[in-house]
């Protein structure tokens, strides 16, 4: 390259970067102004797997930082069919009602394989989405729960600048997504039916064991007696369980009619009474504090691996070692080390 086409190609380069400088600087100051569009290009900016957005992402991530962190941030489960969108829906409405702003983000490790994404049906929520004071941001889409997880995690940052003051994270009841929204929420539902079988109840219980409250859904009128039932059923099962690591609380178990607006109200008070009482004790900031931690481990964990997985020498080698493992000609231990010595070199 000769030193006029050195010269040509550093001011591209520079024209470049000023533009994306300056997206950065126009995204930012729209979503401090809680512009939702800003809000969502940027969030799609850090679903991208795109190297500039990716930077551009990195960007406006750590200009929202000093904006973002003060808010409720809350984690909904349950089975499908259970009710959560529902729920979501008019207990959204009802808090901004209360005056709050509402942001809904989710985490589903199966939209991938079903394409039956948890919001990414538009009719679901659709007086929520309507709402001004609410934004509602369909599961992002990734191929790992650590990825889809990482997303999450900015997108909270990005919605906490924008002004909403209690973040919504729903996820199915499967298994391992309960335990990274966990991770990143202050206060975690647990929604049942009334009159679910024993077995399902034994495939909650380790979910039921995060739980900090829970909630029996579609207490209907004239179904009142079922969810009085049910309520007390899942009070004796709770005791039943260790005791909550949160100084003073025990997990409060209610009910509630989404279709009707029954129940909210006491939803509404056990949800302050948390928050106030984790404020007061310092939980709710060493629990972040904690999050934060655990966030910087699992994104070293995913940089790494990242890394490995670029390594050429591992790249040429990679098939075989499967190859072998899969044989059963090596251990799964030892093909991992054989993958790790290729990469340390
Ligand atoms: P999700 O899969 O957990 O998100 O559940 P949905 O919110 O989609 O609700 C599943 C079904 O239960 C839908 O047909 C809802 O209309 C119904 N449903 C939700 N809440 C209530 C309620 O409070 N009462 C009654 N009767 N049905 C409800």
């Amino acid at each position: 390259m000769d030193a006029q086409q050195k010269a040509i190609e550093a001011a591209l380069n520079r024209i470049k970067n000023q533009g994306s400088r300056s997206n950065v600087n126009q995204l930012y100051n729209a979503i401090l102004e809680g512009n939702k569009t800003a809000l969502a290009k940027s969030i799609t900016l850090l679903e991208s797997s795109n190297t500039a957005h990716r930077q551009q992402a990195e960007a406006l991530l750590n200009k929202c930082l000093p904006h973002a962190g003060n808010s409720q941030r809350i984690g909904i489960t349950g089975v499908p069919g259970v009710g959560k969108s529902t729920f979501i829906e008019t207990y959204g409405n009802y808090l901004t009602s209360k005056g709050h702003k509402i942001a809904v983000l989710a985490v589903d490790p199966s939209s991938q394989k079903s394409k039956g994404s948890i919001l990414g049906d538009k009719t679901r929520m659709e007086t929520l989405a309507q709402n001004p004071k609410a934004y509602i941001r369909p599961s992002a889409s990734g191929d790992s729960l650590g990825g889809v997880t990482r997303k999450t995690r900015e997108a909270i940052v990005l919605c906490e600048a924008a002004g909403y003051d209690t973040i919504i994270i729903e996820t199915v009841g499967v298994g391992q997504s309960e335990t990274a929204v966990k991770s990143m929420v202050d206060y975690f539902l647990l929604l049942m039916l009334a009159g679910a079988g024993d077995e399902l109840q034994g495939i909650k219980r380790g979910i039921m064991e995060m739980a900090d409250s829970l909630v029996i859904t579609k207490a209907d009128t004239g179904n009142e007696i079922n969810a009085k039932n049910a309520e007390m059923e899942y009070r004796r099962a709770m005791h039943l369980l260790p005791p909550s690591d949160i100084k003073n609380w025990t997990p409060v178990v209610g009910s509630c009619s989404a279709m009707e607006h029954i129940g909210f109200d006491k939803i509404y008070q056990t949800q302050n009474a948390f928050f106030e009482l984790i404020k007061r004790s310092g939980f709710y900031t060493e629990n972040r504090q904690k999050q934060a931690k655990s966030w910087m481990f699992a994104s070293l964990k995913d940089q790494l691996f990242d890394d490995l997985q670029q390594n050429n020498k591992v790249k040429e080698q990679l098939q075989s070692i499967e190859e072998k493992v899969v044989q059963g000609l090596i251990t799964p231990h030892q093909g991992a080390e054989a993958i790790f010595k290729l990469y340390r070199g």
